[in-house]
């Protein structure tokens, strides 16, 4: 089993981003492993230029990722952990995929027609192309398992498409067919002001999020004055419908905990939001500070979080390098 997966660079984490995705790879890698697996993480620093980032913030966000995984429990000794920039086989390899992906396959990608919307023809070509780079990812370490959100599953369809095409048109058996990986469903984190909206670095108000960077005392008062309504918790989750606010704290609470939401309101059941709160405030600062605090030092020695991606970057090439010869061999290449 060898499960690949990618994130892009982003700045100015928050525990959204912590708890639906970044805690998501920590639990990936370990379950992984544990059946014998191996995991290999890259920071999709090719993919973050297919809509305009300036240069300085891309650079920045990749570090800040990287040091974010790393302090979140990601080990670059157990998984291999860098960006796709320094493993030039992704963007050998995508150029070649290039030329056995059909425009027909890539005009069918919802995820274009939605991020391209009106301006298809301003859309750049790496927006259009975004799924052939996907493809060439997990085809070059022949990935077994990919796992994929609801808006991955055709992009890895695709992946699927090209491999076998590839495979057939040539005459080999060069690529693997990687699976999708269903994990537990990542919970879905809303604003602490304003539970119609996702915890999101766009959100409006400073205290509708949780940053990863947030001192304790921060994190704990942003819990404290969380919006909340006047009732009591109910004992069990369809108690919650309606209550958006409130369903989101006991989202958080869970999560956090690694408990399910049903445990968490047996626990608290007839307590009110004054009980409530400071029991979810001392249990984000116990999860979070530590997360920050490892963070923090990572980010004092950016030299240090360079170094780490280079040498998952030479392991990463170790994997790539047979699989893009053997698909130069296999289309007459000379190499
Ligand atoms: P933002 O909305 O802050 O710009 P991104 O779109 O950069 O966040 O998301 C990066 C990753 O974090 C994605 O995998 C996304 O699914 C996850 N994520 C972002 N916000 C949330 C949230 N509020 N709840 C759960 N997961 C989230």
């Amino acid at each position: 089993m060898r499960v690949v997966s990618g994130i892009k660079p982003t700045g100015n984490l928050h525990l959204g981003n912590y708890l639906g995705a970044v805690k998501q790879w920590v639990a990936m890698q370990d379950d992984v492993q544990a059946q014998g697996g191996e995991t290999l993480y890259f920071i999709a620093d090719l993919h973050g230029l297919t809509e305009f980032i300036a240069p300085s913030e891309l650079a920045a966000n990749t570090i800040e990722m990287t040091a974010t995984l790393i302090a979140a429990g990601i080990d670059p000794a157990r998984s291999t952990l860098f960006n796709q920039t320094r493993v030039p086989a992704h963007s050998e390899l995508t150029w070649l995929l290039n030329n056995v992906a059909r425009v027909g396959w890539l005009n069918r990608m919802t995820q274009f027609k939605d991020k391209a919307g009106k301006n298809r023809e301003g859309a750049s070509v790496g927006l259009y192309d975004y799924p052939v780079l996907m493809a060439a990812d997990v085809l070059l370490y022949n990935a077994t398992h990919v796992p994929v959100g609801e808006d991955q599953k055709q992009h890895l369809e695709l992946a699927r498409d090209i491999a076998t095409k590839f495979n057939t048109d040539y005459g080999v058996d060069l690529f693997t067919l990687p699976e999708p990986l269903v994990s537990a469903a990542a919970p879905r984190i809303m604003s602490l002001r304003d539970a119609s909206m996702k915890m999101s670095k766009s959100n409006p108000s400073e205290m509708s999020l949780v940053k990863l960077i947030d001192s304790d005392d921060v994190i704990a008062d942003k819990f404290r004055k969380a919006k909340t309504d006047p009732d009591a918790l109910p004992g069990t989750p369809e108690g919650l419908e309606g209550r958006t606010e409130a369903r989101n704290l006991v989202t958080i609470f869970a999560a956090l905990a690694d408990r399910t939401p049903a445990d968490v309101l047996a626990e608290y059941e007839g307590k009110g939001f004054g009980q409530f709160k400071p029991a979810l405030a001392d249990l984000a600062v116990s999860v979070l500070g530590p997360i920050r605090d490892r963070l923090v030092r990572l980010l004092d020695d950016r030299a240090e979080v360079g170094a780490i991606l280079e040498r998952g970057a030479a392991k990463a090439r170790d994997f790539a390098a047979p699989i893009l010869v053997g698909a130069q061999r296999a289309m007459g290449l000379q190499v």
